[in-house]
């Protein structure tokens, strides 16, 4: 059986060949290689969850909420609580992660015949669901300082005419935003070029020094604003991702969910977290105070770092970026080598771990002078 590889199977033609998504999953004493939360749940909301859930499982014989409509409620409250931008139920969608959110994206606007650009060095997954869903992927560019050059990408947009245009703010890997005229001026292109939607991956806005682009919804109805639990809010075992975009995206996308998709327990779940924000909202004040923390010591060490609005930073140069993720692994902590040439990706942990972190790459740093 062993002899039979994926290749050897009648697979698409546009999988032959290709590695699935996945940072390694090392047993080390410090991982900081997956921008995970380093904060555990507080064990008042474990408690509220195992309540939640109990009740649910009271009723598991049944199929659960199809439409999710309680949890997307929730959703819409905590949007609207935190950007000031009245959203409702019919603005928000929910899915298993914000990949599915991505996927079901995807699958609506995207599909065979059809492409979607992103500008990278970005979130990888966004090429890859595209390619899972027949899309055609556009690389578009980025600047050598990792920032989005207008013109540019203005260009890509208009040779290419996507139909899916991705923007990532703030950006994975990098860490940095984009400025908010850029993604206005990104919409424009995309609009003239051809009726196309505009996935703006709010993936780790809690963190920002900047606000979220939800407002720039109103009067926008091709603009989808992509978000996650897995991050502010410590879950990404949940695996909840959600939208918001105007009630027409929200009826588009059902099109293409498969019909039951959010089970009872991660709607219990959700919903048990939600009631926690308040709580959790306080560790990505510390999370982004252990983030600048980790710049300004970077940059103390001798060390190039991009600006971070997220629960990471991209750090650098090295000449090897692979044998310095090796040496700093040799100290026991896990960081990411996203094959960007000359640069790593740590993720804010506890102050322990940062600590940890900080001792690795000054030691690596005294190796190299
Ligand atoms: N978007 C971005 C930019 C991400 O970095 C990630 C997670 N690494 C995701 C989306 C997906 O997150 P999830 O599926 O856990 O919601």
């Amino acid at each position: 059986m062993s002899d039979v590889r994926i290749d050897d199977l009648p697979v698409r033609d546009e999988l032959r060949g290709k590695s699935p998504y996945g940072a390694p999953q090392l047993d080390v004493p410090v991982r900081l290689n997956t921008n995970e939360n380093p904060y555990p749940l507080p064990e008042p909301l474990v408690e509220r969850i195992a309540e939640r859930v109990r009740e649910a499982a009271r009723d598991l014989n049944r199929y659960p909420d199809r439409d999710a409509v309680e949890l997307r409620t929730q959703l819409a409250k905590y949007l609207t609580d935190t950007s000031g931008y009245q959203v409702g139920l019919a603005n928000v969608w929910a899915a298993n992660g914000s990949n599915e959110v991505i996927q079901q994206l995807l699958q609506t606007f995207g599909g065979p015949g059809r492409t979607a650009i992103g500008f990278e060095p970005s979130y990888s997954m966004h090429g890859l669901i595209a390619r899972g869903t027949g899309t055609g992927w556009i690389s578009g560019p980025r600047g050598d300082d990792f920032s989005i050059d207008l013109a540019a990408a203005e260009k890509a947009i208009a040779e290419n005419r996507p139909d899916v245009v991705f923007v990532t703010t703030p950006n994975n890997p990098t860490g940095n935003a984009v400025p908010r005229e850029t993604v206005l001026a990104l919409y424009d292109a995309a609009q003239a070029a051809k009726p196309s939607m505009v996935v703006v991956d709010e993936a780790y806005i809690e963190f920002s020094h900047g606000d979220s682009l939800l407002p720039l919804l109103q009067g926008r109805p091709n603009l989808v604003i992509s978000r996650t639990m897995s991050k502010a809010f410590g879950a990404a075992g949940l695996r909840l991702g959600y939208l918001a975009a105007h009630p027409a995206v929200v009826d588009a996308v059902q099109l293409v969910r498969l019909p039951y998709h959010l089970s009872a327990v991660t709607q219990a779940t959700a919903l048990a977290a939600l009631e926690h924000t308040g709580t959790l909202l306080g560790y990505v004040e510390q999370l982004k105070a252990e983030r600048d923390r980790l710049v300004t010591e970077l940059r103390a060490t001798g060390y190039e770092v991009v600006e971070s609005d997220a629960n990471f930073v991209q750090f650098g140069r090295f000449e090897d970026a692979h044998t310095a993720w090796r040496k700093i692994l040799d100290h026991g902590v896990l960081v990411r080598d996203n094959g960007i040439p000359g640069w790593l990706r740590v993720s804010a942990g506890t102050p322990e771990e940062n600590d940890a972190f900080l001792d690795a790459v000054r030691a690596l740093k005294k190796e190299q002078s």
